[in-house]
């Protein structure tokens, strides 16, 4: 399989992952999360089903940490 998304392919952006995307979220927002994108210079990320789940947690947990300090 390619790994150029060039031709509009949703590939999820997340280094080392060629799965499926099914979000798109900002680069503002991934960089919340500890996720690690293929390409650092684009302005959105595409997430498969699993790092979605993992940006949604890693975020969720900055923003409680927030309640604590
Ligand atoms: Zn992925």
């Amino acid at each position: 399989m390619a790994l150029d998304n060039k031709n509009g392919a949703n590939v999820c952006d997340v280094a080392g992952c060629d799965k499926e995307a099914e979000r798109s979220i900002s680069l503002k927002q991934i960089s919340k999360s500890s996720l690690k994108l293929k390409d650092p210079n684009v302005r959105s990320a595409h997430l498969c089903k699993e790092h979605y789940r993992t940006f949604k947690k890693d975020t969720k947990t900055s923003r409680e940490l927030d309640k604590y300090y």
